[in-house]
C-alpha cells in the first residue's frame, strides 16, 4: 500500500532536466556564485537554460530562474509560458516565485530546500495562496541530495578562504612586501 505523503514520482525525463539545473549550478559556482542552476523544458525540449550570477552581473534580480525565464520568454516570444516547465536546484525565493506565478508556468519543480529563503513550503507557501496562484504547480525533493551537497561545499569552500584571508591579515602566514610608491604630481 502506498504511503499518502511520499516524494512525487519523477520521470526519467525530469531526473534529466534537473541534472541540466545541476551542472548550470556547476557554472555558478565557476564564475564565484552560489552555485544555483535552472532550466526550462517545453514539451520534452530544453528552451532555455541559466544560472545564479548577479555578483558577476550588478543585478539583484539575477537569479538562475529570472535568467532562464529571461530567456524563454525572449525565445517564445510571450511574456506568459504557459506549457512550461522549470526545473531549480534550489527552493524559489519570493521574487522567483511570483515572477513564476506571473508567467503562469505550469509546473516548477526544485531540488533543495532553502530554510531562509524558499517560499514553496519553507518560510511560507506562495505558490500554495489561492489568490495568487491558479497555475503553478510545485514538486520537491528531485535530486536534494545532490543540489544540498554542491552548496555546502561551496559555503565551506568560501569559509575556508576567509579563514586563510584572516590568517594572512593577522601576520599568521608569511606575506610579502610593498616598496614604497611617490606621490603622483
Ligand atoms: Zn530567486
Amino acid at each position: 500500500m502506498q504511503e499518502p505523503f511520499t516524494t512525487p514520482l519523477f520521470s526519467p525525463a525530469d531526473e534529466q532536466a534537473m541534472r541540466l539545473a545541476l551542472d548550470q549550478a556547476h557554472n555558478a559556482w565557476l564564475v564565484g556564485e552560489v552555485p544555483v542552476g535552472a532550466v526550462i523544458m517545453r514539451a520534452g525540449q530544453v528552451i532555455a537554460t541559466g544560472y545564479n550570477r548577479p555578483i558577476t552581473t550588478h543585478d539583484p534580480t539575477a537569479h538562475a530562474e529570472i535568467v532562464a525565464l529571461r530567456h524563454a520568454a525572449t525565445l517564445l516570444e510571450n511574456y506568459r509560458l504557459p506549457e512550461c516547465e522549470l526545473f531549480v536546484t534550489l527552493e524559489p525565493c519570493a521574487m522567483c516565485a511570483m515572477a513564476l506565478m506571473h508567467a503562469r508556468f505550469k509546473r516548477v519543480v526544485f531540488a533543495a530546500t532553502d530554510p531562509k529563503t524558499g517560499v514553496a513550503g519553507s518560510v511560507i507557501d506562495l505558490f500554495g495562496q489561492p489568490q495568487l496562484n491558479h497555475h503553478t504547480r510545485v514538486e520537491r525533493g528531485l535530486m536534494a541530495d545532490a543540489a544540498g551537497q554542491l552548496l555546502r561545499d561551496f559555503f565551506a569552500e568560501r569559509r575556508e578562504a576567509a579563514r586563510a584571508r584572516r590568517a594572512e591579515r593577522q601576520g599568521l602566514l608569511p606575506t610579502g612586501e610593498a616598496t614604497h610608491l611617490d606621490d603622483l604630481p
